[in-house]
């Protein structure tokens, strides 16, 4: 790097110029993407687990995979994320029925369309069941107050399933 008042160059751990004496100024270093999504996870760690949920991460399975983060409560349904970046965090919820996709389970996933009003709700198919899943996306940087509304809505938009017409034969 070079000195920023008579531009000769100096050493990058240098304190001071040694040709004017100039101070060289420390720049605020840019933190990198993986220190950003460490922060994040931080954040959202400490939120959730002030929320009353215990916060896990859980490795991938080989190397190509990512980590799952599972918020775990012991009176709300599991919180997965499953696409953390810095400024998207896509929350899913996901509850196993009993049975395979059929017209009812599509038709209570539109129910609980019309209730939600953040998260959305469609079947995944999967052998032997279905599973019914829940989905919200948050855009933009974390904000605790943001965070906090969205974090209840999603909570009570899913807590709406048990008001719909069926729920107990779905699960
Ligand atoms: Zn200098």
């Amino acid at each position: 790097m070079n000195c920023k008042k008579c531009g000769v160059k100096i050493d990058k751990d240098a304190r001071f110029c040694t040709s004017c004496g100039t101070k060289v100024s420390e720049e605020p270093k840019k933190a990198s993407p993986q220190q950003k999504f460490g922060k994040l996870i931080e954040k959202l760690k400490e939120h959730l687990e002030f929320l009353g949920y215990s916060f896990e991460i859980i490795p991938p399975a080989n190397e190509a995979g990512k980590p799952i983060l599972l918020g775990k409560h012991s009176t709300e349904y599991k919180l997965n994320f499953w696409e953390l970046k810095e400024d998207i965090i896509l929350f899913s919820i996901d509850l196993s029925t009993k049975t395979k996709s059929s017209n009812d389970l599509y038709e209570f996933a539109n129910k609980a369309n019309e209730k939600y009003l953040l998260a959305r709700a469609y079947i995944r198919n999967g052998e032997p069941v279905a599973s019914l899943k829940s989905e919200a996306v948050w855009i933009g940087e974390y904000s605790k107050e943001r965070f906090a509304v969205f974090i209840d809505q999603l909570r009570n938009d899913v807590r709406q399933l048990n008001a719909i017409e069926g729920f107990d034969k779905l699960l």
